[in-house]
């Protein structure tokens, strides 16, 4: 496994296991499996409602714990945030069972931005999360909280494939030591990304598989990348990444198949604030 070091001098591994949209009841043998194929870094939130049975994997793998970076997210909170991020904060560390998290994020740049991140950072500052960071920042506001806080998130983990490659997003994060981390690397299989000619011509020319191909084009960019799948053969399949290399032209053939535009949702849609901002966490 190869490693990027976090602004904080934190280690974390380049590839992980994302748990979005696994149903909680089929959490714990995914993550079993994801350890048992030599993943370590684990990617929750708790808006996933499977933090538990994220825990219970952990606890049942017997892995020490010194060998996993656990990350979770604090979903969106009201003014004033410091006390409901604690207790968010509080909760998802009982339910996953443990005494820290590696990275704590902010889910959503919604609510109240600065409250959350001033209780994140003192959560940081007591160890409970050895590094902090924030998701779905676009640049204008990533940089606005950069400038107005005395830590700088470690990590963006923002919406990060082929068809849409946030490329301006990376020179700023790369340019502020912010961590890039793509979720959604595979586009959940949107526009036909397994079957996609440029990724299978590429993919032929090393005896690799499409997510092969994409996994790698991340970990080249210097992007962390954490892929969900509940299939053990594909979890073993997108964690063999690391014995091949792309060639420049490769790569810029991918680059070329940047459509610049989201897949999934733009944040700057005032019907997404509203959704996602009406979506209420209950405990
Ligand atoms: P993804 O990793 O792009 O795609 C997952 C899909 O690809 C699943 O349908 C999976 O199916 C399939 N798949 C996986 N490996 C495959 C392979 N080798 N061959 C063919 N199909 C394969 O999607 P994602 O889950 O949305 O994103 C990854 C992680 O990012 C999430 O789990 C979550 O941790 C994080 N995330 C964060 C945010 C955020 O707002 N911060 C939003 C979305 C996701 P099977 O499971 O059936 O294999």
């Amino acid at each position: 496994m190869q490693y990027v070091t976090l602004n904080n001098g934190v280690k974390m591994p380049v590839l992980g296991f994302g748990v979005f949209q696994i149903p909680a009841e089929q959490t714990e043998q995914a993550v079993t499996d994801a350890l048992a194929a030599g993943y370590r870094l684990l990617d929750t939130a708790a808006a996933y409602g499977n933090e538990e049975a994220v825990g219970h994997a952990i606890k049942s793998s017997g892995i020490p714990r010194e060998a996993l970076f656990v990350t979770t997210k604090l979903w969106v909170q009201d003014a004033p945030a410091q006390d409901n991020t604690r207790r968010a904060f509080d909760a998802s560390l009982h339910k996953l069972g443990l005494d820290h998290v590696d990275l704590y994020l902010m889910h959503q740049p919604y609510g109240d931005v600065y409250g959350q991140w001033r209780a994140m950072e003192a959560v940081h500052r007591e160890g409970l999360a050895k590094a902090i960071g924030v998701s779905n920042f676009y640049p204008d506001r990533l940089l606005d909280l950069i400038l107005n806080n005395e830590i700088t998130p470690a990590v963006n983990q923002i919406e990060t494939h082929p068809f849409f490659q946030r490329a301006t997003d990376h020179v700023l994060m790369r340019e502020h030591g912010v961590q890039h981390e793509a979720w959604g690397g595979f586009a959940e299989g949107k526009n036909d990304l397994f079957a996609n000619p440029v990724l299978s011509e590429i993919g032929e020319a090393h005896g690799k598989s499409v997510p092969q191909v994409v996994l790698r084009w991340l970990v080249q960019r210097g992007i962390v990348t954490i892929p969900k799948s509940v299939n053990p053969d594909r979890m073993a399949q997108n964690i063999d990444v690391f014995d091949f290399e792309l060639s420049e032209h490769q790569m810029s053939r991918i680059t070329d198949l940047d459509t610049g535009t989201t897949l999934f949702f733009d944040h700057h849609d005032p019907a997404m604030v509203d959704w996602l901002s009406k979506r209420r966490l209950t405990d």
